[in-house]
């Protein structure tokens, strides 16, 4: 079957869901993906801030098949050695004490959502926890995480969990008028990626921290698509000086394998006990090694250097690109999590950038979204740049 015939086959079984661009993907190699006719892009989305390390890396794919031929799950019930190495691996990199390994990003939302109702639940004895959240947040599709996103239109149709509160982001005032005693935790990511690559302002996300240590909250910070090196630290709140008491992570912590995790400080993790929470394949020892030939692979390939090194060359780019066009508003964001905010609907230009071959994410309606793989070098982000420039005058 062509391309062609293959969309439409997945058109009459897949639940319509998703906006897809007409375009089947079949393979990868480094930052390019190839389509079912061999036509190349050169990939600024890394399937939403997934694939750090770029395609086919060697000692990734070989680290997967070793565990493939060894032992691929084992349920939670039993010890298994990856899962144990990938703990510690979040550990030393996040600074907190305990982790639970997910299949996702969204359950480690929910994890870390039950974890804030269990802690409030210990002190109180009571369920009433209420959590406060962000405008504009994306924390996940389920109906935990769903309820904290700040998007009204994804949520709406769905009612979602009571006790929750939204407050405007960067608006401290605003945060701390909407504190009760019922109050659990605050919720939030360091950088708002979905909701259109913000970041957190110093000011804010620090006095926020002094204000649930006043208080007795607790801060879940939300680094699923922020962390993992996406900003030059491994953690985006590392350039704060700022710590979470629950820290959520995924996206690029399997690059691809499906994996997630929360985090938390002892004193927080130790209000689980056995039975409060499971999953049947969460840290199954195939994700498991995923997530550990990734930190091996973040270290062996200096992949924060490269993101300090390549978002620096990226923002001046984007910055002399932004003088070129009227219509491009603002250039948002942090290390290689960027946004070009548009005076207009950007998804002519990202179908355009398409057909051009560079792939691109939009983010909301008016902004482009920047988050290519972790491995980009400066010809890359020339290359990006040259498409995106031509794009961008094949619109106006
Ligand atoms: C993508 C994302 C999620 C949801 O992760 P999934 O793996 O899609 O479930 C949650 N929070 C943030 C900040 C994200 O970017």
């Amino acid at each position: 079957m062509n391309a062609k015939q293959w969309m439409e086959e997945a058109d009459q079984v897949l639940m319509h869901t998703y906006g897809r661009y007409p375009v089947v993907l079949d393979r990868g190699e480094g930052v390019y993906l190839y389509d079912l006719d061999g036509k190349r892009y050169l990939d600024f989305g890394a399937g939403i801030a997934v694939f750090a390390l770029g395609y086919g890396n060697r000692a990734y794919n070989e680290a997967l098949k070793r565990q493939i031929d060894r032992l691929v799950h084992t349920s939670n019930y039993f010890y298994n050695v990856p899962a144990a190495e990938a703990c510690r691996n979040i550990v030393n990199a996040t600074g907190m004490d305990r982790v639970f390994l997910t299949n996702s990003g969204t359950e480690a939302v929910e994890g870390a959502l039950k974890l804030a109702h269990k802690v409030y639940y210990n002190r109180y004895k009571r369920a009433d926890g209420e959590i406060i959240a962000m405008n504009h947040s994306f924390h996940g599709r389920s109906m935990g995480a769903l309820s904290v996103t700040g998007t009204p239109k994804y949520r709406e149709p769905f009612g979602g969990i009571p006790g929750i509160v939204f407050a405007d982001y960067n608006n401290y005032n605003d945060v701390a008028s909407k504190i009760t005693e019922r109050t659990c935790a605050i919720i939030m990511e360091t950088v708002q990626g979905e909701g259109g690559l913000r970041p957190a302002e110093p000011e804010f996300l620090k006095r926020v921290r002094a204000l649930c240590d006043e208080k007795g909250i607790l801060l879940i910070l939300d680094e699923i698509q922020c962390g993992m090196g996406r900003t030059g630290t491994m953690l985006a709140c590392e350039q704060y000086g700022v710590k979470p008491d629950i820290v959520t992570l995924a996206k690029a912590l399997g690059c691809g394998v499906p994996v997630g995790a929360f985090a938390a400080r002892e004193e927080t993790a130790s209000a689980f006990v056995p039975g409060d929470h499971g999953s049947t394949y969460g840290g199954n020892p195939l994700a498991a090694a995923a997530v550990n030939a990734v930190f091996g692979l973040f270290e062996s390939e200096h992949i924060l250097e490269n993101v300090r090194e390549a978002s620096s060359y990226l923002g001046s780019c984007l910055e002399k690109l932004m003088q070129k066009y009227s219509c491009i508003r603002e250039c948002r964001g942090l290390g290689l999590m960027r946004g070009l905010v548009f005076d207009r609907p950007v998804k002519e230009i990202i179908s355009s950038a398409m057909q051009n071959g560079l792939i691109t994410f939009s983010a909301g309606t008016d902004i482009v979204r920047l988050v290519p793989p972790l491995v980009i070098r400066r010809e890359h982000i020339d290359e990006m740049i040259e498409i995106l420039d031509r794009s961008i005058e094949e619109c106006l």
